[in-house]
Order: C-alpha cells, then structure tokens, then sequence
C-alpha cells in the first residue's frame, strides 16, 4: 500500500503528517499528490471529508519550501499561493490546515473572510504573507482597496467551485483570476461538474490532471429517503420504535458529534438494541472491533460519525438513519449512499428537530427537491413559531438533480469513497435522548420508492 513517505514531500511535512496521525493517503490524495508536486495543473471532482485539502495542501507547501529564495528581495512576503473557498468556515479550516502541515516551514497564512472588520485582515496582509485563504467577495473588496498584491502567486486553488458558483462567486472569481500571473499552477477541486464549472475549468486550467473520487450521488435513485420533523428530545424513542421493525436488518445511524454517537449507542445497548459507535475518537482496534461487529451482524445497529463512516464498506446496510442532520449538506448524501449498495434497495430516514431546519434547507437545495413532512409535522412555512412534533413522514425518494452533473471527464470507473481517521465531531451536541413520549402512529415503517420517481416531493 502506499505510504507517505512514497511521495517525495519534505520531510518537516512528512513528519507533520504522521504528527497528524496519518499513516496512509486517501484515494484522492494518492492520486493527487504525485501530478501537483510535478507541477501540473489539477481538475479534481471530489468532496469534502475526502481529504482533498491535504491532497493539495501537501503539494503546494512542499513546493513553497524548496523553491529558491530571492535574497536580493526586501520587505514583507509577498503572497505566493492563494486558496478561494466559498465559506469562512471552510477557509479558516483550510487556513488551519495548511498551519498544521506547514509547521517548521516557516511559512504565513493569512485567512481572510466577509463578515468581520477588515483591519485585522488588512494588518496580517501588510505584515507579509505567503499563503492566502479567502472568499471571493472579501478578498475582491481588499484588492480594490490595494490592499493585496497577488503578482507573486505561483499557486491558485479554487476549492468547492461549483458552490462558489451557487453563491453567485462568477465574478469575483473571474477578476481575481485575471489579477494573478499567467505562469502559475491552479488548481480545481469541485464536489460536481457541471457545464458552468466545465467552462471555468477552461478557462483558468491547462491541460490538467483530472482526477475524481466518491461520485456518491450515482447511489441515491436506489434510495427511499423520509423525513420526521421530530424534537431532539423525541428522537430516541422515535429511533427505538422504528427499530422495533425487525426489516431494519443492519443500521448506520449517524450523529454530528462523537459524544453524541457514544451515548446513542449506549442508550440503545441498554434498551436491548445490539449497537456499538465508531468516530475519531476511537482506537484503531476500538473501531475495528464496532466494524466487526457490524459486519458479522452482532451489532444491528452501527452509530457513527461522518467522517469515521467514510471509509466503509459494509454490504447490505439496510438503513441510514441520520439522527442529527448534517450541517455540510454533501454529508447528507455521501450520508444515503451507504445504503442501498450494490444494487438493493436502501432506506434513508431523516430527523429533523427545529434547530436544524437550516440544515435541511440546504439539503434541499443540493438535491434539488424539498422533502416534506407529513402528518402537520412540518411548520416550516408558518414561520416555525409552532413546536416539532415527531411523526410526520413522507417518501421522498429524491433524485438528486446534481447526479446529472458528474465529473464528465473520470475515466467512467466509480472510485470509492476515502477513510478518515478523524471526525468533524463539533459544536451541536447530541440530543439529550431518553424521551418518554411514545411516537405517534406516524412512525411506521416507510414506504418504499423505486428509482427515485415516485412519491417524489413538491418543490417548495
Ligand atoms: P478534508 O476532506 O480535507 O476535509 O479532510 C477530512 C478529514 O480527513 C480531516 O479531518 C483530515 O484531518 C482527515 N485526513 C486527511 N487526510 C488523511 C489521511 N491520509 N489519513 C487520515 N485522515 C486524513
């Protein structure tokens, strides 16, 4: 298998890798490394959790390492690579990144994002910088105050593209590209092709690489998905009940956070629910074992995290159940497409409590359709003053309207998904759980979909 230290990468970025606990890379990153350290330009279809911000954070730091120094040159470091991301959630965690596997380098990364006053920003750029994580619209408004030069960029990567383009991010895109060197290498990572990133691809790239990994929408038409506006509180015995179906041969249920998910598991176990939880926070042997079990059937019910779910491969995982929603919308659907596999039908069944409406409204939006509630569970339209109650379901069975817009470039072949050591496990919290309320009627098993057609829901 290959290692790390196959990659040719400086040895203080070796080391922060294996300081990261890293022992092997991830698809994308096995793929992506060696044609970036040769200098090539990169078209890459993949998501995040992947580990695609390494696959191009590795490359790009060991490059602004070993190139030659200007000694003749005075003053503050001017900028050399520069990293667009559409969310200042994502450019701070890819700003950390590259702190984390830029440490000993020596090297000054300057995140940059709207939202907040300029002036820090603006001091930390004066101050010389050689990496710059930003958002568009920020990084635009500076620019056009001259208070970045990005002559000096000899790196440029434009990661989740094709949500940039959704957040209306063309034009600043467009004028930022124009402001930076012809000779440099870019690089663009995209969870989707379609023909508006296409074009943009032809536009910035040349003659790049093209790699792509985990088309996990391509599973979803197989997938009967619903949907129970239910309060955190109500969850558990929402889940007990639908348990209680002895059809739900093998269960993936996913919480946001590795506290969340052991105390699922714990809860579940005590009421007489064979179920075991895996996440970042587990020994390599602890979460052998929970796969194991899993696998061989003595733990029903498997309680993860997303990123500790990426890596695997368990067959014929009846249901998914997700007990938190995601707050990164792809997780939802990399999320569905572990069950259904292989040709067998799957189930996908959601809760939503009222605090993670916004979650589900961006689920929507990435797949195209608006899954609705029934049973008068859903409120979202009167303005949410009522309270969720559990029960309402319905078949959604959506098709997601982006699986039409896969990497047109892949050479065909689905490459499966990556394994990640670590989760995302933060902020949100697992419900409290316990809830003494029985569910409603409404909770019965749900009906099936085929081929994402039926019972498709309303847009809203
Ligand atoms: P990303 O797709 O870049 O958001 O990465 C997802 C997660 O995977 C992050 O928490 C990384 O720390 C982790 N990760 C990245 N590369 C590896 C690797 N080779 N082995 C294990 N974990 C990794």
């Amino acid at each position: 298998m290959l290692h790390f230290s196959s990659l040719d990468l400086a040895s203080p970025i070796l080391d922060a890798v294996t300081r990261e606990g890293y022992d092997t890379p991830t698809p994308i990153q096995a793929q992506a490394i060696p044609p970036i350290l040769a200098g090539r330009d990169m078209l890459g279809c993949a998501q995040t959790g992947t580990g695609k911000t390494a696959a191009f954070a590795l490359p790009i730091l060991h490059h602004l390492h070993t190139a030659p120094t200007d000694t003749t040159r005075r003053g503050p470091a001017v900028a050399r690579a520069l990293i667009l991301s559409p969310t200042r959630e994502l450019a701070t965690q890819i700003a950390d990144s590259f702190d984390t596997y830029g440490r000993g380098l020596g090297l000054r990364t300057a995140v940059i994002f709207g939202g907040v006053k300029q002036t820090p920003q603006v001091r930390r750029l004066r101050a010389g910088v050689d990496i710059i994580v930003a958002t568009p619209g920020r990084l635009m408004d500076l620019m056009d105050q001259g208070y970045v030069d990005l002559r000096g960029v000899t790196h440029f990567v434009l990661d989740e593209a094709d949500r940039m383009l959704d957040m209306g991010f063309i034009q600043p895109i467009r004028r930022i590209g124009a402001a930076l060197p012809t000779q440099r290498q870019t690089l663009l990572f995209s969870a989707t092709m379609p023909p508006n990133i296409s074009r943009l691809a032809d536009s910035l790239l040349r003659d790049p690489a093209r790699i792509a990994v985990t088309p996990v929408a391509s599973a979803a038409p197989k997938i009967a998905q619903s949907l129970y506006m239910v309060d955190n509180q109500h969850k558990l015995a929402l889940l007990q009940k639908l348990l209680d179906d002895r059809t739900v041969e093998r269960a993936l249920v996913f919480t946001r956070t590795k506290h969340g998910a052991d105390n699922l598991s714990r809860k579940l176990s005590r009421s007489g629910v064979a179920a075991d939880s895996i996440h970042g926070n587990k020994s390599q042997a602890q979460r052998q074992r929970a796969l194991e079990a899993f696998r061989s059937g003595r733990a029903r019910v498997l309680v993860a995290t997303d990123v500790a779910a990426r890596g695997l491969d368990v067959d014929a995982i009846s249901h998914v159940f997700n007990y938190n929603l995601p707050n990164e919308p792809e997780a939802y659907v990399h999320r569905i497409g572990r069950t259904g596999r292989a040709g067998a039908l799957g189930i996908a069944i959601s809760f939503c409590d009222r605090e993670e409406r916004g979650f589900l409204r961006a689920i929507e939006q990435l797949v195209g359709a608006r899954m609705t509630a029934e049973g008068g569970g859903d409120d979202r339209r009167s303005g949410g003053g009522a309270r969720v109650e559990e029960g309402g379901r319905t078949e959604s069975g959506v098709a997601p309207r982006r699986r039409q817009r896969r990497n047109p470039n892949a050479n065909g072949r689905p490459k499966s998904a990556t394994r990640s050591r670590s989760s995302h496990g933060s902020g949100g919290g697992a419900p409290a759980g316990g809830g003494s309320r029985k569910p409603g009627k409404g909770v019965a098993r749900p009906q099936r979909s085929r081929g994402g057609g039926a019972g498709r829901p309303s847009r809203g």
